[in-house]
């Protein structure tokens, strides 16, 4: 049975994606780190679709949890293959650089860089022994263009963006590929505190995206038909400068 894992997948642009994997097709892991009512919703809008998946908890900036959770899930089941990974769990912890706290630094680049790192090296041998796998990277505009106040995000996007183009010319003979897609401003919890209406000016489509809009991008990236796309990152962000 074919799966796609979304870290992230209880709330905003993951709970998008968990449906669009769902709708393709996929056998879809519901990752979360505490919200499991919100972990549980996803699932039930899974399977209301006639989809199917599970929860499995863990927190993506803790290495061992991350192996110890992903590896139990692998031996337990054996007839599964985890064949597209979307590592969307994210977080910010804004401040200027003068004020930025060690813990502000840790925790977003943990979250974001190191969680990339340890859950994509977790799952990727079964990809390339299984010789076809999609890896796509919730990276942000402010990876690719630096945001004053956000000197730890945009360091933590900034890396996976690298890591994204690094990793995909070392699997790409093996029928792997790696993405990234670029949100611009989404309406989730992550943006409830930002006024859209003063906003949305900065923006040439004059509006906050949703988080189906930048799952539609991440299903393109994630089907088979994009087989001769690696190695990319794709801004989905109402046309905003990056
Ligand atoms: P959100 O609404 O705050 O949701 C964050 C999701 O990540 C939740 O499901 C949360 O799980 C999960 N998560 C956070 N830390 C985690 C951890 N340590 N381990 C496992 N899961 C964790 O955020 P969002 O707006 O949907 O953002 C999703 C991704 O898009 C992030 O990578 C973010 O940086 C990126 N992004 C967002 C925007 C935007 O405008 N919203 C723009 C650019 C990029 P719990 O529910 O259990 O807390």
């Amino acid at each position: 049975m074919k799966c796609a894992l979304v870290t992230g997948g209880s709330r905003g642009i993951g709970k998008a994606i968990c449906i669009k994997m769902a709708a393709m097709g996929y056998y879809v892991l519901v990752n979360y780190k505490s919200n499991e009512a919100e972990a549980n919703d996803t699932l039930a809008r899974i399977k209301e679709n006639g989809g199917d998946g599970e929860l499995l908890r863990f927190d993506v900036s803790g290495k061992e949890e991350i192996q110890s959770a992903l590896n139990k899930w692998i031996t337990h089941n054996p007839e599964k293959y985890i064949e597209v990974l979307v590592n969307n769990a994210g977080i910010k912890d804004d401040g200027r650089m003068l004020w930025m706290k060690d813990e502000q630094w840790d925790s977003v680049i943990k979250t974001s860089l190191d969680g990339f790192f340890y859950v994509t090296r977790t799952v990727l041998n079964s990809m390339l022994l299984k010789k076809y796998g999609r890896i796509v990277n919730v990276v942000s505009l402010s990876g690719l263009k630096g945001l004053p106040g956000q000197t730890n995000y945009s360091a933590a996007k900034a890396g996976v963006i690298g890591a994204t183009k690094a990793l995909a010319q070392e699997v790409g003979r093996k029928g792997v590929t790696v993405n990234a897609v670029a949100p611009g401003f989404i309406k989730t919890d992550m943006t409830s505190g930002l006024d859209e209406k003063e906003m949305a000016v900065l923006v040439p489509v004059r509006r906050f995206g949703t988080a189906e809009e930048v799952a539609h991008a991440v299903g393109f990236l994630a089907s088979p038909e994009a087989s001769y796309i690696t190695g990319q990152v794709l801004s989905v962000n109402g046309g905003l400068y990056s």
